[in-house]
């Protein structure tokens, strides 16, 4: 895991809205990182921040030794693929298989033609095959992404993220639109992703109870600022 430093950062948007203001974190190599807050307190626009899909207005980020702000071109690509992120809506290709949809985290590591070809390296293969091993859904390689559940999908997210080995994985609200069951199938994913790969994972979470059960860590943000900052399990009700 590569760890991400925030220091003094705000992000204004254009239309004059403040997303954060002020943040100073430090997130070590391999910490789960939970981040709570009411809708608008600015979980995704911190989580966002890191892999520079929103530019900071002011301070500065690091992941590992990358200064993320000003990336740009090449160097951003880089840097997504060793960043890599979980969304709520799975943004998995629904007319193709999951493994092809894996194989997609390997896309940066792939010479344009043989992606275009599908002429995937048998290393990339096995890779990807390793994600879905990792997230248990290996049986379901050659079934077509769309017939899979939510929950089956998020974990073929996961995987995707995985095929890229990354240093970081974010992941913006990734159960918000799965039942409670299946919510703790893919943080129990997230936290092997984290325990046995050493993975740095950050987590937008609505629900303070995931939260504290899966987070090493808590956040606590309100109206783009840190509240709260403390070992998961000892998190006050107040958050
Ligand atoms: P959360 O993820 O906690 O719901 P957000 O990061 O989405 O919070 O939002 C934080 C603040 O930034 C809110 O005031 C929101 O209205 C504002 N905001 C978020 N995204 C945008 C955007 N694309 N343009 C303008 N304002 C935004
Ligand atoms: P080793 O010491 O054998 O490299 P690792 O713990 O690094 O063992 O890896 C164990 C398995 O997990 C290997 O199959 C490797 O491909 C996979 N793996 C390791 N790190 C990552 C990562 N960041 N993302 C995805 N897979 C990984």
């Amino acid at each position: 895991g590569a760890g991400i430093r925030f220091s003094d950062v705000g992000v204004t948007y254009p239309n004059g809205h403040h997303g954060l203001r002020g943040i100073d974190l430090d997130i070590a190599p391999g910490e789960m990182v939970a981040v709570v807050g009411l809708s608008g307190a600015g979980k995704s626009t911190l989580i966002r921040t890191i892999n520079g899909l929103v530019p900071i207005t002011s301070g500065g980020i690091t992941v590992g030794d990358t200064r993320v702000d000003g990336l740009r071109g090449r160097a951003l690509r880089d840097l997504r693929a060793d960043v890599g992120m979980v969304f709520q809506g799975f943004n998995l290709a629904k007319r193709t298989t999951v493994l092809n949809n894996v194989l997609m985290g390997r896309l940066h590591h792939t010479s344009a033609w043989r992606s275009l070809l599908g002429a995937w390296r048998r290393d990339d293969v096995e890779l990807a095959m390793q994600a879905l091993e990792r997230v248990e859904i290996v049986q379901k390689a050659y079934v077509g992404a769309a017939e899979l559940s939510g929950g089956q999908q998020q974990r073929v997210a996961i995987a995707r993220t995985l095929a890229q080995r990354p240093r970081v994985v974010l992941a913006d609200e990734p159960v918000a639109s799965l039942d409670p069951p299946t919510s703790h199938v893919v943080m129990r994913d997230l936290q092997r992703i984290n325990a046995e790969l050493g993975i740095t994972v950050v987590v937008n979470l609505h629900f303070l109870d995931l939260a504290r059960r899966y987070g090493t860590r808590l956040v606590g943000l309100r109206a783009g600022e840190v509240v709260y900052d403390g070992p998961g399990a000892d998190a006050d009700e107040s958050v």
